[in-house]
C-alpha cells in the first residue's frame, strides 16, 4: 500500500513539461494538455511594461511583456535596474499554477538602443553599405549580449524591409533597396540567436542560450513597398514582385532559424497584412514551414478596421484567423482577452487555432531554455556598452561611410584630410550632436537631440581626438562667409543632415536637410575647401550643393561611435562603402530604384569612391 501510494504520488508530482530530458514535442503537448483556455489566451497576450505588474502577470497568465520606445524603468537606469524590473515581472508569471515563464521583448534595432550606456550601432541603412555579413553577425552577437545584460531575452529585430522609396520614414531601418543585400544582412540573425546546430530542420526556431536572444524578422511583408513611401499604407504590386523583392529575406531568415516574425501594419493591394490568412498562414506557416511564432505589430489587431466590419470582435477574429499567434499590445488587453475567449467558446474561432498559436509560443520558450532558467542573470550587467562592442561599432561606422565626391577635380582629392595643419573649421548643426547621430529609436522612440542622452563620441569630439595636438579646431554651428574667408582655415568639415524621427513621423515629401544646413554649406564651402558630411536616414536633396563643395560623405546614422567617422576622414582607414541605395537628384524622380527605366540618379546604386589608408599623415 505504501509503495502504491508513493508511486501514485511521484507520478502526479512529475510534470513532463518541466523535464528537459523529454523531447520538445512531448513537453509542449504535455503542458498544453494541462492548460485552460484562459491560460492559453494569456500566453497569446503581450502587454506594455507600463501596464505590467507581477499581480497582473499572475492574474491574466500574461505570456509576454514589451518595452515600447522610451526609457523605462527610468531615464539613465542601470542595467541592474532593468534586470530587476524584468525579474519582478517574471516572478509574477512563475507564480501561476503552471509556472510558465513570460518572455520580455524590446526594440533593440541598432544595438540596445533604449538603454543608457548601450553601444549604439549604425542604423541598418548604413550597415547595408558595408555588404559585410560577418560584420552583421558580430553586431548581432554584441547586441544580444547587451540585451541579455539587462535581463531581456527577445529583440524585435532585424527589420528586413526592402525600402523602395526613401520618402518612407522607416527607410533607415532597411538595409537596402536591393533585396539581395537585405538577404545577405540576415546574417545578423545567427549573431542574435546563435549558430544553428548542424541537424536543424528548416523553419524550426533556434536560440542558443543565455547570451543570445530570440530575434524577430519584420514586418511581414511588403512594408518597404508602400505607395509614395507612406508608412503603414498600401503596397500595390503584383504577387510576382512581392515574392521576388519583399519575400526573399524571409526565406533566409527562416532558414537561419528565426524565432519570430512580426506582421506589417501595411496592406498588400488593399488588404491589411494583419488580416491576410493566405500570406501569414498559407505562405509563411504552411509553405515556408515557419515553426516559430507570428507576432502582431503594436495594436496591429486594433487597427484592422476595414469596413464594413469595423468592430472590435471582427478585428480580433480577422487577426487571429489570419494566423497571428502573439498579440502585441491589444489596446485594451482585458477587452481582447474577453473577446477572444467569447469567440472561442462560441466556436467562431476554433480551438485548433488557439492551440497552434500557443504551441508555437511555448516552442520558442522551451527552445530558449526559459523553463529551465527563467530569471535574468545579473552577472552579465557589465557587458552593456563594453569597450569591445564600442570598437565593433566604430568599425561598422568606418565601413558604412560612402565617399560620393572627392575634389572639385579628381586629380586634387581633399580626402584623406591632413591632421597637422594650423587651423581647421568644423561647422554645421550635426557636428556636435550625439542624438542626431543616433537618429530615431534611440533612448526615445522619436530619438533625442543633444549630447546628454547617452554615452558616446560626437563627430566634433572625434575630430579633436584625431588631429595633431598642434592643430587648432574651431567649431561654429553656422558661421558667416566673411568670417570663414578671413580666418585662414586650411579646410572645413561641415556636418549637416536630418533630425531624428521614427515611423510615420519620418515620412517626408521633400527630403531636405534641416536649416540652416543649406546656408552653412554655401557660406563655408564658398569660402574655404570643405568636406560635407551628411547625417541622414536616407539619401537627401544634395544636387543643388554638390558642384560647390569639394568632398561629400554620406555617414547615415552612425550611432554613438562618431570616432569611426574621423578614422576615415583623416585616413587612418580608407573609404570602402558603396551605396546600397540610389541617391536621387530630385524628389520628383521618386520612387527610383536601380533597374528602373527612368533611372537618372545623382549617384547610382553601388557607387562609392575609395581612398587609401594613410596612417600617421
Ligand atoms: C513598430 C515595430 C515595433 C513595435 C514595438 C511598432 O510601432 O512598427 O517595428 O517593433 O512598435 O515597439
Amino acid at each position: 500500500v505504501v509503495l502504491c501510494f508513493w508511486a501514485a504520488f511521484t507520478e502526479a508530482d512529475y510534470l513532463k513539461y518541466k523535464d528537459p530530458k523529454q523531447p520538445l514535442g512531448v513537453r509542449i503537448k504535455d503542458l498544453m494538455g494541462r492548460m485552460t483556455l484562459e491560460e492559453k489566451i494569456g500566453q497569446m497576450t503581450q502587454i506594455e511594461r507600463k501596464l505590467a505588474t507581477p499581480d497582473i502577470m499572475k492574474k491574466y497568465f500574461i505570456g509576454s511583456v514589451l518595452s515600447g520606445g522610451g526609457s523605462v524603468p527610468a531615464p539613465k537606469a542601470s542595467a541592474e535596474a532593468w534586470v530587476n524590473m524584468v525579474n519582478d515581472l517574471q516572478k509574477g508569471a512563475l507564480s501561476t499554477r503552471l509556472g510558465i515563464p513570460m518572455i520580455y521583448g524590446i526594440d533593440a534595432i541598432h544595438g540596445h538602443n533604449n538603454v543608457y550606456k548601450a553601444t549604439i550601432f549604425p542604423h541598418n541603412v548604413g550597415l547595408g553599405v558595408t555588404r559585410d555579413p560577418q560584420l552583421l553577425k558580430r553586431i548581432g552577437a554584441a547586441t544580444a549580449l547587451e540585451v541579455r545584460a539587462t535581463g531581456i531575452p527577445y529583440a524585435f529585430a532585424p527589420c528586413i524591409a526592402v525600402c523602395r522609396d526613401p520618402r518612407w520614414g522607416r527607410c533607415y531601418e532597411s538595409y537596402s533597396e536591393d533585396h539581395k543585400i537585405v538577404q545577405a544582412m540576415t546574417e545578423i540573425i545567427p549573431g542574435l540567436q546563435g549558430d544553428l546546430p548542424a541537424k536543424s530542420r528548416n523553419g524550426v526556431p533556434f536560440v542558443g542560450g543565455k547570451t543570445k536572444v530570440a530575434a524577430c524578422a519584420k514586418h511581414f511583408v511588403g512594408d518597404g513597398g508602400t505607395v509614395r513611401g507612406i508608412d503603414e499604407s498600401n503596397t500595390v504590386i503584383d504577387y510576382k514582385e512581392l515574392l521576388s523583392i519583399h519575400m526573399p529575406a524571409y526565406f533566409d531568415s527562416i532558414r537561419k532559424g528565426i524565432a519570430t516574425v512580426m506582421v506589417s501594419y501595411s496592406s498588400w493591394n488593399g488588404r491589411k497584412m494583419h488580416a491576410n490568412h493566405d500570406l501569414v498562414t498559407g505562405f509563411l506557416k504552411n509553405k515556408l514551414k515557419f515553426r516559430g511564432f507570428v507576432i502582431s505589430d503594436w495594436q496591429g489587431i486594433d487597427r484592422i478596421t476595414d469596413p464594413p466590419h469595423s468592430n472590435y470582435s471582427y478585428s480580433v477574429q480577422a487577426g487571429i484567423l489570419a494566423g497571428i499567434d502573439m498579440i502585441m499590445l491589444p489596446e485594451n488587453f482585458t477587452e481582447f482577452i474577453d473577446d477572444l475567449t467569447f469567440q472561442v467558446k462560441n466556436n467562431v474561432i476554433p480551438m485548433s487555432r488557439i492551440d497552434d498559436a500557443v504551441g508555437r509560443i511555448l516552442r520558442v520558450k522551451f527552445v530558449m531554455g526559459l523553463f529551465e532558467d527563467p530569471m535574468a542573470d545579473p552577472s552579465l550587467v557589465n557587458q552593456l556598452g563594453n569597450q569591445e562592442h564600442r570598437e565593433l561599432a566604430r568599425e561598422a561606422v568606418r565601413k558604412s561611410l560612402v565617399l560620393l565626391k572627392n575634389g572639385k577635380v579628381a586629380s586634387q582629392p581633399l580626402l584623406p584630410l591632413l591632421k597637422k595643419v594650423p587651423k581647421i573649421l568644423v561647422a554645421g548643426t550635426h557636428a556636435d550632436n550625439l542624438g542626431y547621430q543616433c537618429g530615431g529609436w534611440t533612448i526615445e522612440w522619436q530619438g533625442v537631440q543633444g549630447n546628454d542622452l547617452t554615452v558616446g563620441t560626437t563627430i566634433l569630439g572625434a575630430i579633436k581626438n584625431t588631429v595633431d595636438p598642434s592643430t587648432q579646431v574651431v567649431y561654429m554651428d553656422n558661421p558667416d562667409a566673411n568670417f570663414v574667408k578671413t580666418s585662414g582655415f586650411s579646410y572645413a568639415i561641415v556636418v549637416v543632415g536630418e533630425v531624428p524621427y521614427a515611423e510615420m513621423y519620418g515620412d517626408s515629401t521633400n527630403l531636405t536637410i534641416i536649416e540652416p544646413g543649406p546656408s552653412t554649406i554655401r557660406n563655408v564651402c564658398g569660402a574655404v575647401k570643405c568636406v560635407v558630411v551628411v547625417i541622414s536616414g536616407r539619401p537627401v536633396v544634395m544636387e543643388p550643393y554638390v558642384a560647390g563643395i569639394d568632398a561629400l560623405v554620406a555617414a547615415w546614422l552612425p550611432g554613438t561611435e562618431g570616432q569611426g567617422v574621423a578614422d576615415v576622414l583623416f585616413g587612418n582607414y580608407g573609404f570602402t562603402g558603396k551605396l546600397a541605395r540610389t541617391w536621387f537628384k530630385s524628389v520628383d524622380q521618386l520612387p527610383m530604384n536601380v533597374g528602373d527605366s527612368h533611372y537618372d540618379p545623382l549617384f547610382p546604386f553601388d557607387y562609392g569612391l575609395t581612398t587609401e589608408s594613410r596612417k600617421g599623415n
